[in-house]
């Protein structure tokens, strides 16, 4: 079984319109902080984003966050967390936030969300990782994306095997046991997924 000690989330920098999602985002922060492990993000002090790490900061976890610094102001830095990391791109966050993860969790969000989430899927599509990518679906918000990828597959675009690039779960809890399910990330690229 993989060896997670560290989640890194992708989520809104707004906090959406359905209570329920706002709910979500803390008890995926507080289960990262009751399993010890650290949660890795965005940096952001706004949004879902920030639900899920004042609720991990709450239940005593770690939290480390990454931020370019144009983005520092717009999306106000957290300033209480365990650790900030400055980036001077976009490029240096997503890499700061991939290096810190043992996986990826993606909450209910808008379309920097959508990017970070097919960055990782096509990064790990085409091998250069092999981390688990969950989608964690919430009042059947992901309903779409998962419809998309079906599509993208269904005209053959992607390969059947790009289903085993991410798995969608109902909620937090299923999200934990995912990750505990989740084998060892294979070494090394795998281009059978390609
Ligand atoms: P959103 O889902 O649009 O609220 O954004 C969630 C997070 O994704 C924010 O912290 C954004 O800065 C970040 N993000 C990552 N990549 C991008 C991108 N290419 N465009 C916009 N936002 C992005």
């Amino acid at each position: 079984m993989a060896q997670i000690k560290s989640l890194c989330i992708y989520c809104g920098s707004k906090a959406g319109t359905n209570p329920a999602h706002r709910a979500l985002a803390v008890d995926v922060g507080t289960g990262v902080a009751n399993r010890g492990w650290t949660l890795v993000y965005g940096g952001g002090g706004i949004g879902l984003m920030t639900v899920a790490a004042d609720a991990a900061l709450t239940a005593g976890g770690k939290v480390i966050g990454a931020i370019p610094t144009h983005l520092a102001n717009s999306e106000i830095r957290h300033v209480g967390l365990s650790e900030l990391i400055l980036t001077d791109s976009m490029h240096e966050r997503k890499a700061a936030m991939f290096d810190r993860a043992d996986a990826f969790a993606v909450l209910p969000g808008g379309l920097g969300t959508l990017d970070e989430f097919f960055e990782i899927l096509t990064w790990r599509q085409i091998g250069l990782h092999d981390k688990p990518v969950i989608v964690v679906d919430n009042d059947k918000y992901w309903a779409p994306l998962e419809q998309l990828v079906d599509q993208v597959i269904g005209e053959g675009f992607a390969s059947d095997s790009a289903h085993e690039l991410f798995s969608v779960v109902d909620g937090a809890e299923a999200m934990f046991e995912a990750l505990a399910a989740a084998p060892d990330p294979t070494i090394g690229p795998r281009p059978d997924r390609i």
